[in-house]
């Protein structure tokens, strides 16, 4: 390795927390949130175009691997977050939903790209606007296409998600009723 990017790596920062000469102390929170949010495995949700941005993001020039995010998971029983890239018919609502429900908990859901997030330009009948109407939805990255470098600021945001969530988050009752919301238990 070069001296130049030995110089230019940085380890991850280290939560809030109490240091001293040989030990550290911090919340097992923080310390979860910090492992979590550096090794988030995605699950690509890729049904069109916006599909093709990320085969970009995830290739050697933007490399999601950057963000501990390189290990994707087609089973959704191994995937943390649920990318949906494209246009989702009304008739494949009901994959997609099944996708997320065979997802472990936590899990987060980045919509990306227009047709994803509103149906896009796609104001017909057979396609479903948007998908935060089957499935909750965490973050959204807006364009059509959007850039690789929007979807890694989508990435980075549900990182914060991820770092910053309580441990009891999803026992909690607002989070039962926004499921319920969505016909989940
Ligand atoms: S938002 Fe644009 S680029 Fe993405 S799937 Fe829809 S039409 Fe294709």
């Amino acid at each position: 390795m070069s001296e130049t990017v030995r110089t230019k790596l940085e380890m991850a920062k280290t939560p809030e927390g109490v240091e001293g000469p040989g030990f550290f102390l911090t919340s097992m929170e923080k310390a979860v949130g910090l492992a979590r949010k550096n090794s988030i495995w995605p699950l690509p949700f890729a049904t069109s175009c916006c599909g093709i941005e990320f085969m970009a993001t995830m290739a050697s020039h933007y490399d999601l691997g950057r963000f501990g995010s390189e290990r994707l998971s087609f089973s959704p029983r191994q995937a943390d977050l649920l990318m949906v890239m494209g246009t989702i018919s009304k008739k494949m609502g009901p994959v997609l939903k099944q996708v997320y429900e065979q997802m472990a908990e936590p899990r987060w859901v980045l919509s990306v790209g227009a047709c994803a997030s509103s149906g896009g330009i796609f104001d017909t009948y057979s396609v479903l606007q948007g998908i935060d109407r089957i499935i909750p939805v965490d973050v959204y990255v807006p364009g059509c296409p959007p850039r690789p470098e929007q979807i890694i600021e989508g990435l980075l945001k549900i990182q914060e998600l991820v770092g910053n969530e309580s441990l009891r988050r999803r026992n909690s009752e607002e989070y039962k009723k926004l499921l319920n919301k969505y016909g989940i238990e």
